[in-house]
């Protein structure tokens, strides 16, 4: 093998190495953007089936919802700490 054979050797086995530790960390960019992209959608979600079929605040006529108090659960106003109205669950 020429002395130029094995420069361009080195070079391209150096080339590639380099051009895998890139493609990877795109990859785990990608892979790490769609699993918080599903953690906000999966969040989305249970926010949504949770307020469904809530009765509505008395005070202000927002959503009430349950919520985990010091002494367990309770219903609480969505709109707290603007409207502090709570009902016990029946
Ligand atoms: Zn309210």
């Amino acid at each position: 093998m020429e002395p130029l054979d094995l420069i361009i050797n080195e070079f391209l086995k150096r080339f590639y190495i380099i051009y895998i530790i890139f493609g990877l960390s795109i990859l785990l960019m990608v892979v790490t953007f769609i699993m918080v992209r599903l953690k906000q959608t999966n969040t989305k979600i249970i926010e949504t089936s949770t307020s469904y079929n809530e009765k509505t605040c008395p005070q202000c006529g927002g959503k009430l919802i349950q919520k985990n108090g010091k002494y367990g659960a309770f219903m609480g106003c969505s709109s707290y700490p603007r409207c502090k109205h709570t009902a016990s669950i029946d």
